[in-house]
């Protein structure tokens, strides 16, 4: 069945527009006039084209974002900017489902997950962030030079800002980057990820209906050179926030130096899931399975690297072997699908090249490690042991459904095992699991990370703050943490001598 039967009509009125960029609240078509293919992973079919921007309408899009910065946008007060907010969740929650098809379709996860995780989490948080707007809020320093003083600090909006996405989550890092910014008061040029533009586009409509005035949210479609390149440069643009891989990352920041504009960035990541022997070893199977099989283990937090005590290690591994093994991988429309294909060709020559790579330097497949079908870019669910540090497929990030297991031996030595975990140039991300209260306070202490999960990996929600340690990333998003990061603090002294 093609999926033009399988997705209800105003999903498919919308993949059947011709998709532009929206600048200055008009729908515009790109400088280049060029197009750019965009694909269902589920079989390699092209199911829309997208605009492919250039450099010269990245300059529109931020002169469009510093008129409305510097006008209309200014001039919404802060309980108006949260009532549109919450419009505009309100909106996402009506056109859930339209969101949902289009965002399974595009990224190829589960319609399922798409529905009942994706687009709760993002109205929430944009009601979250929504209530940031009234309560950014100054201080009253208690200055102590000599004679009579007051002084107090504003917080002000940082400005136009440029974000640019990925392709694995595409709906949820919208809301991520564009809630915050509007709360705080900033204008957006925003770029999603080429392989996935399809719920930004819708987004950025729906915003407008929600009565976000124009020019405050711009999307320019395209690739990351020149588009990202074109964001990261431009002097008009005060800061960037970017999610993806760490080479990018790493360009951006190059990039942004011109204008010293300000830079979050969240990258990629290497995250252990460590298991004591004292642990719910079924909840840790569980846990686990869902740490790096969830959206095929395309998650910038996914738990692909299993520390297992040596006495429980096999038991464990059976019982996430289990779980893989029933675990139904399928075309993300279809209701039944745990596990849709990873987001390319590109991709999937990436995640089997690390498979065949790791069995030549000596991993066994305890599961998996195949593909699914012929069409589409469907790999099964995959677990390897007898890996070790030095292999490829524990060192490097593979960002596809494949965990590799390893042993401690001494539940006591908490230093080494945090060593072991530790080993990476990551740190987004890692959870341990154990009933031993102190264990777990301890061994969290002891890891390199942005977040430690105690039987649970990666609990998300918008008020706790998201980013990375070491290679994975510069500031925070979600949370307050996320509004300071959109802000600027100015401390304003009076002399009252
Ligand atoms: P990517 O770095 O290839 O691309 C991300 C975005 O950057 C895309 O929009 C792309 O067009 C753009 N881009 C590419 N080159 C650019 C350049 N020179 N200048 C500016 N922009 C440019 O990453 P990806 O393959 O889309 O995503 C996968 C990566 O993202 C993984 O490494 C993953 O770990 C990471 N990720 C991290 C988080 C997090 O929160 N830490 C979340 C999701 C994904």
């Amino acid at each position: 069945m093609s999926f033009h039967e399988r997705i209800e009509a105003p999903a498919r009125a919308f993949l059947e527009k011709k998709h532009q960029l929206l600048i200055d609240g008009k729908a515009v078509e790109s400088r280049s006039g060029e197009r750019l293919h965009i694909i269902d992973p589920g079989n390699g079919n092209v199911i829309a084209t997208s605009a492919a921007g250039t450099a010269e309408d990245v300059d529109l899009a931020v002169a469009a974002a510093r008129r409305a910065f510097e006008g209309d946008w200014a001039k919404v007060k802060p309980n108006q900017r949260a009532r549109l907010m919450i419009r505009y969740a309100e909106l996402i929650e009506a056109h859930g489902d339209e969101l949902a098809q289009l965002e399974s379709i595009n990224s190829g996860k589960p319609l399922t997950f798409c529905r009942n995780a994706d687009i709760p989490n993002v109205s929430e948080m944009f009601r979250y962030m929504a209530g940031w707007a009234t309560k950014i809020e100054g201080t009253a320093p208690n200055v102590s030079l000599p004679g009579e003083w007051a002084a107090y600090t504003l917080r002000e909006p940082v400005g136009v800002v440029g974000q640019i996405l990925p392709w694995n989550f595409p709906l949820n890092l919208f809301s991520w980057k564009v809630a915050p910014a509007l709360a705080s008061g900033c204008t957006i040029v925003l770029k999603p990820a080429e392989l996935t533009p399809l719920t930004a586009l819708r987004m950025a409509e729906l915003a407008l209906e929600a009565g976000i005035p124009a020019g405050v949210l711009n999307i320019v479609t395209g690739c990351g050179n020149p588009v990202g390149a074109a964001i990261s440069e431009h002097p008009g643009i005060d800061k960037v926030s970017f999610t993806g891989s760490t080479e990018t990352g790493k360009k951006i920041l190059h990039a942004a130096t011109g204008n010293l504009k300000r830079v979050t960035l969240e990258l990629g990541g290497k995250s252990p899931v460590i298991v004591f022997p004292d642990a719910d070893l079924d909840a840790a199977a569980a846990g686990a399975a869902r740490a790096i099989f969830f959206h095929a283990g395309q998650v910038c937090a996914a738990g692909s690297r299993l520390f297992a005590h040596e006495a429980i290690h096999d038991a464990l591994v059976d019982r996430i072997a289990a779980i893989a093994s029933k675990m139904k991988v399928g075309y993300g429309l279809d209701d039944d699908s745990d596990l849709g294909p990873v987001i390319s060709q590109t991709q999937f020559d990436r995640v089997t090249g690390y498979l065949a790579a790791g069995q030549e330097q000596g991993a066994q497949v305890r599961v998996g490690g195949q593909r699914v079908g012929d069409s589409g870019y469907f790999i099964q669910p995959t677990i390897l042991t007898g890996t070790k540090p030095g292999m490829s497929v524990v060192d490097e990030e593979i960002f596809g459904p494949v965990l590799s297991t390893m042993t401690f031996k001494d539940d006591d030595d908490l230093d080494s095992i945090a060593a072991q975990a530790n080993a990476s140039p990551y740190g987004l991300s890692a959870s341990v699991w154990t009933r031993d209260v102190r264990i777990a306070h301890r061994l969290a202490r002891r890891i390199k990370s942005g977040a430690v999960g105690v039987n649970v990996h990666s609990a998300a929600d918008a008020s706790l703050p998201y980013g990375g340690f070491k290679q994975s990333g510069w500031g925070r998003e979600r949370g307050f943490d996320a509004i300071e990061s959109y802000t600027e603090v100015k401390a304003i002294t009076l002399n009252l001598n």
